[in-house]
């Protein structure tokens, strides 16, 4: 790997979200050379990038490495019955209880939410910072088989470890939520949010596992927390995200040998 490689994927190793797959275009950049002027003058990009549809789940592998050999990859199905009592060093502590302005975007995968302070979580004694939250129109986590009609991924981060730990909020069709016409409104631009609002009341009972982001670069050593109880959002507001995204969900990954926790 030449200098200018390994710079690049350092710095595609470092991105959350985004396309990653500086190496993949790097390389396409040569076989593409003859065409560029071309491509250019078309105002056409020749560059690759990973998506839900051509280049999907089943090619990440060709972004990063990690989305196809992992063995701690993430979503997956939970089974209830297969799951053990959670081990309790690891209890997920929340304080989102913050009000802040946050910048909405379209990332080209979901509409994100970034967060300028956000709350935070506490795990084992380790403080972990809400950076950002992004829905994805089906859950991509599956409880029995069954995928919940939106979910919310809180990303929190360790600012010293850089770790990951990610809150999923289900979503299922019932009343108006109280974010999401802000958010949906307001892409391209700011918006101030509680992120509290996001949780349903009982944030106490939850599945835990270790995976990783369900999104290219696909990093591992994620801490996933999926809260129990959904909360819920109208059939409207559903329809309207889902004109956004609707097939933004990763397939299930292989469980191997890891366990679920759940209390
Ligand atoms: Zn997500």
């Amino acid at each position: 790997m030449n200098k200018t490689l390994l710079l690049l994927s350092t710095a595609a190793a470092l991105m959350i979200s985004g396309c990653a797959s500086h190496e993949a275009e790097v390389k396409e950049h040569k076989a593409a050379e003859h065409v560029e002027k071309t491509a250019a003058a078309h105002g056409a990009s020749h560059e690759k990038h990973w998506d839900y549809a051509e280049n999907g789940p089943a090619h990440w592998g060709e972004f990063s490495k990690t989305c196809g050999t992992g063995h701690s990859q993430s979503p997956i199905n939970i089974v209830p019955g297969k799951s053990v009592e959670m081990n309790h060093q690891y209890d997920l502590s929340m304080h989102e209880d913050v009000h802040t302005t946050a910048s909405v975007i379209d990332n080209g995968h979901s509409i994100k939410v970034t967060l300028k302070a956000g709350g935070t979580i506490t795990l084992d004694g380790e403080t972990f910072k809400l950076l950002q939250f992004h829905f994805h129109g089906k859950s991509e986590h599956t409880v029995d088989g069954k995928r919940y009609d939106m979910v919310a991924h809180m990303v929190h981060q360790n600012p010293e470890t850089k770790q990951l730990a990610v809150v999923a909020v289900f979503f299922t069709e019932g009343a108006e939520d109280p974010i999401l016409n802000d958010v949906i409104n307001n892409v391209g631009g700011e918006i101030e949010v509680d992120p509290q609002d996001l949780l349903p009341k009982d944030t106490a009972h939850y599945y835990h596992y270790i995976g990783s982001l369900t999104t290219p670069p696909c990093s591992e050593n994620v801490q996933w927390y999926l809260l129990k109880q959904p909360v819920e959002a109208s059939k409207e507001q559903i329809e309207a995200f889902r004109k956004y995204y609707v097939d933004n969900e990763r397939p299930v990954q292989e469980l191997y040998d890891r366990v679920v926790e759940s209390n």
